[in-house]
Parts: C-alpha cells; sequence; structure tokens
C-alpha cells in the first residue's frame, strides 16, 4: 500500500484520522513541461469515513521550478493548495477513471481509496498560467534580447516601430 492509499476498513467510522506524509513528484507520476515540482510535495490529509463514504480533506504544499513569462529565467514559487472529496464506494470500475463528474465526489472500488490523481490535480490546477518572477521584473530587450535585471542595454526601442521592421524586412529580401 502506498502513502497516498488508504483501506478504508482501518478508518474508525464518524471520527477523523489525520495523515501527513511526503511525496515526490516522480512518486506520483507528476510531470508537466511547464513546472518541475523540486521540493518534496508535502499533504496532509484529514480523513473522516462514514458507514461507506469517506470524506477527504488535503492541504499540499511544495515548491515549483517556472520559467519567468518576460525574462525567461527560472525561479522557484512556494505554494499551498488544497481539495475536499468525498470517496463513495461502486461496483463499477469504470466510474474510477472518471474525471469528476460531480466537484467533490469521487469513486473507489473495492477496500482502498487512493488520492493520487487528486494530488496531481490539485497540483495541475496550481501551475500559473503566466508565471511572474518579481513584480518589477524588466523582462528582455526586445532588440538585443539582453535579460533587463542583470543589466541594461544602448538599444534604441524606435527599432522596434513597424516601419522600421518593414525596412528591415526589405533591407534582408524578405
Ligand atoms: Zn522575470
Ligand atoms: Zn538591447
Amino acid at each position: 500500500m502506498e502513502l497516498w492509499q488508504f483501506k478504508v476498513q482501518d478508518l474508525v467510522e464518524n471520527e477523523s484520522s489525520l495523515f501527513s506524509f511526503k511525496v515526490s513528484a516522480e512518486d506520483i507520476d507528476f510531470s508537466v513541461e511547464d513546472a518541475q515540482v523540486v521540493s518534496p510535495v508535502t499533504v496532509d490529509t484529514v480523513l473522516f469515513r462514514t458507514d461507506k463514504d469517506v470524506f477527504v480533506d488535503a492541504v499540499i504544499r511544495s515548491v515549483f521550478h517556472l520559467e519567468c513569462g518576460l525574462c525567461l529565467t527560472s525561479f522557484p514559487q512556494s505554494f499551498e493548495t488544497n481539495f475536499s472529496i468525498r470517496y463513495e464506494t461502486t461496483d463499477n470500475p469504470e466510474l474510477v477513471d472518471d474525471p469528476l463528474m460531480v466537484v467533490g465526489l469521487r469513486y473507489y472500488v473495492g477496500d482502498y481509496i487512493d488520492i493520487a490523481n487528486d494530488i496531481k490535480e490539485a497540483l495541475l490546477l496550481e501551475i500559473p498560467h503566466w508565471p511572474i518572477c518579481a513584480e518589477d521584473c524588466r523582462g528582455l530587450c526586445a532588440v538585443c534580447g539582453q535579460n533587463l535585471n542583470e543589466k541594461s542595454c544602448d538599444c534604441d526601442p524606435s527599432l522596434l516601430r513597424p516601419g522600421k521592421l518593414a525596412d528591415l524586412a526589405v533591407l534582408l529580401g524578405e
């Protein structure tokens, strides 16, 4: 049994059970191009079992390495996120792999619930669409590509005026 799997029978009915564990991105098979999870993912869960349902509250913390959308450098960003999901038992295995049909509801077959997919989904939702390394990131010079956070350059921004670009295209024979 993996850290992110719980045997329903082992949970005391009508009582909260607390489990905390750390996993790496590889452990739960999380890999996306836009964000590397660099430190272990800390998962704190509270499980509450009724007769056959299990309510899971999880808080997930870790650090992403992201690429700044302006200056293209890689930077760390810590994050914390959470989910609350009710797991209902079912005899139909097809229901288990279905995406959430009802928000906050999943199905499990047999004796175990497995929250790996929910951890992955929570991580995915945390990846910013447009990561920025700092609020005052100055980005790259559009002319020479210099990272302006590191040093400035002497480029003439008027070079980027559409007319000039058209001239340049003519010069280049395009
Ligand atoms: Zn930046
Ligand atoms: Zn420049």
